[in-house]
Formats: structure tokens, sequence, C-alpha cells
């Protein structure tokens, strides 16, 4: 049976693993390592024989080989209760050709962006995996969110029984749309804090919870687990591996690949998750050529990607990608465990430099792997200048992660001349950063988010997602805003205040 181990785990030929259910309970090591497949799932075999499955079909075949302790029957279940009518879309993941590439739309779940892709089953993976587990005790889901992560996190876990949700976003920073969504939250076991700091800062906070055994004991008294939504939980990074699977399938399908051919991907990226999700792929047989990480001005991994230097010590911007504006991009250890030839004690003292000094170097098989990788960022108005161009060229419409995506695409076809089919993976409507996109797209310039939603509405005829609608209308039922150094004391009053309803 397949094993997840930590990232960190040192080479001992015993060292016990934990299955896929028990992984995605405790959600991160206990050596606050992430925890990474032991061993690569088989291959999905010859692709030509998926062709004409719908997407859970595609979503059971993913995930039965990466969590093989769930039955059939179980992975059934999940798949059906988030794969349903909450998308707008029956395709569930729309492949959309614009600009000389492919728009894999992942954004027609729920809160409209690409997180409800796995925040609409993780509940239902974890609920499952406690029952197998035989866990009494009631989880806490702590999450950081740099904006999207945190409503698809509420939306999928409120009133989910024996849990209690609780989110932490940069007060500033977020957009008005995304603040909102948050704020608005409806459920009695949801809590939102907006915290005086950024993206970083909520998710060092998170990870350093995890990792207090005094907090641990005082919670277990009173019945509580902790565990996360964030990326850094294996049960938010599998359902993301079935689109791309999807997507070389739909390609596969329309005749524009063969079986075999290469696909390159492209990836608006900040916590790395999202691109870690195609590197699962194609070890499970998805032939991808080029992985493109694509940034905002935050651009750590570019760097990292170009020199093989990850240097967290730079100045932080609040970009109109709010997202992907992180320096700490986590799941970025998973994939340095894997470059490394699964060599834990390497990344644990990668990780021990990077938390001591911001910084380090990747060593020479690290680099090696790193050469599949392109790096790219767009500055702000590459950006504002992208989602114009591809609107007034082609009338495709995208938001301004998936316009950082575009950009960096444009310029590594320009620099290699590379015409392997691309998948770019579109993250979010426009709707959500309708102010951005109302001035990239020249039209009266607007500070009002719900404002800009029924201008851009009334200018581009793109229909409004049904979670965006009405949103100013409803009532704000969160608006704590903490220090950082307050968020322990948050989780604990958040805990406790239910604990004594
Ligand atoms: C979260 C997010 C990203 C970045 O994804 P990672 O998995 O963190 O790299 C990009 N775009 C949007 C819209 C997002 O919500």
């Amino acid at each position: 049976m397949m094993k997840y181990i930590s990232s960190r785990s040192k080479q001992e030929p015993n060292m016990a693993g934990k299955n896929a259910a028990q992984a995605i309970i405790k959600g991160i090591a206990e050596d606050k390592g992430l925890f990474v497949p032991e061993k690569m799932p088989q291959s999905l075999g010859d692709m030509g024989l998926l062709t004409g499955k719908n997407y859970k079909e595609i979503a059971y075949l993913v995930l039965s080989r990466f969590l093989p302790d769930y039955t059939e029957k179980e992975l059934q279940e999940c798949i059906d209760c988030a794969y349903d009518e909450q998308f707008e879309s029956d395709k569930i993941v729309p492949l959309v050709k614009g600009g000389g590439a492919y728009f894999l739309e992942l954004y027609h779940g729920p809160t409209a962006a690409f997180k409800d892709m796995a925040l609409s089953i993780l509940p239902h993976l974890l609920t499952t995996a406690l029952k197998k587990e035989k866990i009494e005790n009631k989880i806490a889901i702590l999450t950081a969110t740099s904006g999207d992560t945190g409503k698809a996190a509420l939306e999928g876990f409120a009133d989910v029984d024996g849990t209690e949700i609780i989110v932490f976003y940069p007060h500033v920073g977020v957009s008005q749309v995304q603040e909102r969504q948050m704020t608005v939250q409806t459920g009695n076991n949801v809590h939102v804090f907006g915290i005086k700091g950024n993206f970083d800062d909520a998710q060092a906070a998170v990870k350093k919870m995890f990792n207090d055994p005094c907090l641990a004991t005082e919670l277990e008294e009173k019945g509580w687990q902790l565990s996360s939504a964030n990326s850094i939980n294996i049960g938010r990074l599998v359902p993301q591996v079935v689109y791309y699977v999807w997507a070389y399938i739909k390609l596969l399908e329309q005749g524009i690949i063969q079986p075999g051919e290469k696909i390159n991907v492209v990836v608006p990226t900040g916590n790395f998750g999202n691109i870690l999700a195609s590197y699962y792929a194609r070890e499970i047989g998805i032939p991808i050529g080029k992985f493109i990480c694509a940034s905002n001005k935050n651009n750590v991994l570019t760097d990292f990607i170009n020199t093989g230097v990850y240097d967290a010590k730079r100045e932080f911007y609040v970009t109109s990608s709010p997202s992907m504006d992180i320096l700490v991009s986590s799941n970025l250890e998973r994939l340095l465990y894997h470059l490394s030839g699964n060599n834990g004690q390497l990344v644990a003292s990668l990780m021990k430099d990077l938390d001591e000094k911001k910084k380090f170097e990747a060593s020479d098989n690290i680099r090696v792997g790193l050469t599949e990788f392109y790096g790219g960022f767009a500055t702000e108005e590459e950006t504002t200048v992208a989602i114009a161009e591809l609107y007034q060229g082609d009338h495709y419409l995208m938001d301004p992660h998936t316009a950082v995506g575009y950009k960096v695409y444009s310029d590594y076809v320009e620099k290699t001349g590379d015409t392997t089919p691309t998948v770019i993976a579109a993250t979010a409507s426009a709707y959500k950063f309708s102010e951005t996109v109302v001035n990239a797209l020249g039209l009266p310039s607007q500070i009002d988010g719900f404002k800009a939603i029924t201008q851009l509405k009334e200018a581009t005829g793109v229909s409004v997602p049904r979670g965006l609608r009405g949103l100013d209308k409803k009532p704000v039922l969160h608006n704590r805003v903490v220090e950082k150094s307050q968020i322990p004391e948050a989780v604990k009053q958040s805990l406790s205040d239910d604990y004594h309803r």
C-alpha cells in the first residue's frame, strides 16, 4: 500500500509512513515537512483509452492511484458530492482556445477561483478519513489565505459536522470582492479574521501552530485536533492532478495531439501547489514537456528557476494578482524532495537555511531537474496590457492571475519558438478582480469592485458567476482584524466559543 512520508524524513529503511487518510487528517508531518508519496503511483497507461470519459471518471482514476486506502465506494461518494451542480459548467472544467493556447478554465465552481477544484472535495475526503481512522476528535481547520483559498475553504467546510473552520487573510492585499466573499460567509462553524500582515505572515503563524506540541495538548484535552486546508495538505494537491489529465484527454479528443505527444503547461504560481500538481500528472503518465511557472512582481520563483538560488529576502509587493503575492512558496519543498532523488535530509537542511537565512541554494541534481521548468514573470503594466490585448484580439477575458500566465507564455514562445500545444491554467474569473480588469480594458476607472462588476458585464456580456451576484447586498458577519501575534489567541478563542456553546 502506498505510503506518505515527510519531505524531510531521514532515509531509514523502516521509517513508518502514513496512509493517505492519515496524511490528510494530519495536514503536515511532525518534523514540519510536507507529506509526499514515498513512491509515485503507477502510470495511467495509454491515454488514448481514456477519451470519452467525463470529469468524475477521470477524477476516480487519479484519486484511486494517490489515495489507495480509500475504497472505490468512498472515493465515488466524495467525487459525487464535489463535482455536481455547484459547478456552473456541466463539463466542470472547460478547455477554451485563445491566444494560440488552450485555457483550462478552473474557475466555474462556487467561489469563482481554481481553489474550488480541490476544496469542494477536501471536506469529504477529510470526514471520510476520520471515519476510516475511527478518530472522534473534532477537527479545527486552520487556513491562511492570499485571497481565494479562504473563501473556497469556508464554502467547502461550512456546517460540516465535526469541523470548525478558521481563516486568516491579509487585511490589506485581497481584492474587495475577495474580502466580501469571506466576510459574508454563513455557517455555525466558520471564523474569519483579517490580519495586519501578508500571506507569508499568516502561513508562518499557521504552520507554527501545527508544530506546537503544547497547543496540541491543550486542544486535545478539549477534544480538538488541528488540520489544514492549505495546499500543504496532500488532500488539496491530489484533486488538482485530475484536471491536467483531463486537459490532455480533451486535446486528444479534439485531435489537437496524438497519444504520447507532449504538451506544455503554464501555471500562474504562488504557493506552488497548482504547478506541482501538473508535475504529479507527468509522474503518472501525462506527457508534459515544459512546466512554465509564471509569477507576478513577487518573482522569487522566477529567480530560483533561473539561478538555483531561492532568496526570500526581498521587498514584498501587493499586486493586482494578490493570490500570487507570496515570497515563501510552500510546495516548492515537495519539488525539492522529488528532484533531489528523495533526499529528505538535504531538504531539511535547505529548509533550515530558508528559516534562518531566508535563502537557500539548490544542489546539483535539483538544478538538473529545474531545467524542465521555465520561470518568467509579468509586471503590473504587462499584466494589464495582456488582458487588453487578448480581449481585443480574441475576445477572451482573463483575470489578472491568468493574464500573468498568458504574458509569460507569450514571452516563452517568443524566446524559444517552441510550438508545443500549450495548456494555460485559467485560475480565476475576471469578475473577482473587476476593478483591475475594467481599468485594463480602458473602461472608465472604477475603484468600487461591485460597480466594476456591473460595468464589466455591460461591456463584455460575459456572464457573472453565480457566487458573485448580489454579494454587495449580503450582510457582513465577520469584521475582526488582528495583529499577526494574536493569531494563536484568535484560534483558541474561536474554538472555545464553540466549546462553550
Ligand atoms: C491560489 C491562486 C494562484 C496560485 O496557486 P498556487 O497553487 O498557490 O501556486 C493563482 N491564481 C489564483 C486565482 C489563485 O487563487
